[in-house]
């Protein structure tokens, strides 16, 4: 199965991919992590996109995709997939497509987690994970480049028929459980 979990920054989607990982034995695919750790490991690719990731804007399609198209490779993808993170702009959505039909495969589930904003804000900085990107100032850019190049990739999975909006807010199994019902 192949998952898409959406929504803006702070809406909880790496906390709620692991616990769908754990529950259902699917992987879980961040490209933010992917990133942050190629940083970490100073590797041409984290050189690449230190700068982006530190000023809170989108790394460029073509990286993104490229990056997607290798890791789906990996063997331990191929019963499926959580998605986090990706794809985030429709660009990356409709190359997307063109990946999975490639190996005879296709988004399964589009889930959207929706959080208000000033809980969002409250999430991030509370959370204190030292993230270079989670100062007030580059969460509101985080946030506008969401509304601007993101949320449209929800129109485009719902034309398809995909898309169900899960209440973001509540305790971590609270949001769980209502994923879950998505599921079945
Ligand atoms: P969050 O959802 O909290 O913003 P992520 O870990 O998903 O955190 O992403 C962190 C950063 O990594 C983004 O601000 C962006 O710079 C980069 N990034 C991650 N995924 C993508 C993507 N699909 N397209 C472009 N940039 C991405």
């Amino acid at each position: 199965m192949n998952i898409i979990l959406f929504g803006p920054p702070g809406a909880g989607k790496g906390t709620q991919a692991n616990l769908i990982q754990d529950k259902f034995s699917i992987p879980h695919l961040s490209t933010g992590n992917i990133f942050r750790t190629a940083i970490k490991n100073q590797t041409p690719l984290g050189v690449k996109v230190k700068a982006i990731l530190d000023a809170g804007k989108l790394v460029p399609d073509n990286t993104v995709v490229d990056l997607v198209a290798e890791e789906l490779k990996d063997e331990k993808y191929m019963n499926g997939c959580i998605f986090d993170g990706f794809p985030r702009t429709v660009a990356q959505a409709e190359a997307f497509d063109g990946i999975l039909a490639e190996q005879g495969k296709s988004v399964d589930a589009f889930v959207s987690l929706v959080v208000p904003e000033e809980e969002l804000i409250k999430r991030i900085l509370s959370r204190g994970e030292g993230r270079s990107d989670d100062t007030e100032e580059k969460i509101k850019t985080r946030l506008a480049i969401y509304r601007n190049e993101t949320e449209p990739v929800m129109n485009y999975y719902k034309e398809q028929g995909l898309v169900s909006e899960i209440d973001g807010l509540g305790s971590i199994e609270e949001i769980f459980d209502r994923i879950k019902t998505t599921f079945s």
